[in-house]
């Protein structure tokens, strides 16, 4: 598997591209670009790469992580998935916060449990709702794409609307219980690894209080 990173946007949202390096299909995490020059630079990497992008995957429906859809859409023609939690974000949502730009609807609705399958690669949706009802996170086989649920040294707010304070616990229960050596991919800052936070981050303390409440 191998993994780009872009970080993109003006809340620099981490945007994956993912490629089976054999055939070289690959999937694109969270287009969260807003400008043609931002976008040029990724189609440039898929171009010169020679990859084949087959789907364009949303970890949850806010603004800063589903912007550039349509830029991804319109070039290689792939289908938009979205956690089925979360797909009345794209169309509407986003326009009327903070002049992020529109996504085109979602052409297929992810649950718990399915595969998305790439080349000789999968990665199997883990529902972790809290930060949004349709938050996923996306599990290979020692990496983790954990959206804006589990960041190196911190986790996603639970005070956006529909965040769930209660969900966002048991979802980050879930992580905790993958194998240490995991690699964890977040929405927005650097990589981790699950045995880290583990031992380092704050708030996987279960006794502790989080910062917002919900
Ligand atoms: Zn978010
Ligand atoms: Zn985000």
């Amino acid at each position: 598997m191998k993994v780009q990173t872009f970080t993109v946007g003006k809340l620099f949202t981490n945007c994956y591209i993912v490629a089976c390096p054999q055939t070289r299909e690959a999937i694109i995490i969270d287009p969260g670009f807003e400008t043609i020059t931002e976008a040029a630079e990724i189609f440039r990497y898929i171009d010169g790469e020679a990859l084949k992008l087959k789907f364009i995957i949303n970890t949850h429906g806010h603004p800063d992580h589903i912007c550039g859809n349509g830029f991804v859409k319109e070039k290689f023609k792939a289908p938009i998935l979205i956690h089925e939690g979360d797909a009345n974000m794209l169309g509407t949502f986003a326009a009327k916060f903070f002049g992020f730009k529109n996504s085109p609807p979602a052409d297929i609705l992810l649950k718990d449990g399915d595969t998305i399958s790439f080349g000789s690669l999968n990665l199997k949706v883990m529902h972790t709702p809290g930060h949004s009802p349709g938050s996923i996170s996306l599990l290979g086989e020692k990496e983790v794409f954990t959206g804006d649920t589990l960041f190196a040294g911190s986790i996603g707010r639970t005070d956006l609307p529909q965040g769930s304070k209660k969900e966002m616990k048991n979802s980050l229960k879930k992580l905790t219980s993958l194998p240490d050596f995991f690699k964890v991919y977040p929405g927005h800052g650097p990589p981790t690894t699950i045995g880290e936070e583990k031992t380092n981050n704050p708030f996987l303390n279960w006794n502790w209080e989080m910062p917002q409440d919900v």
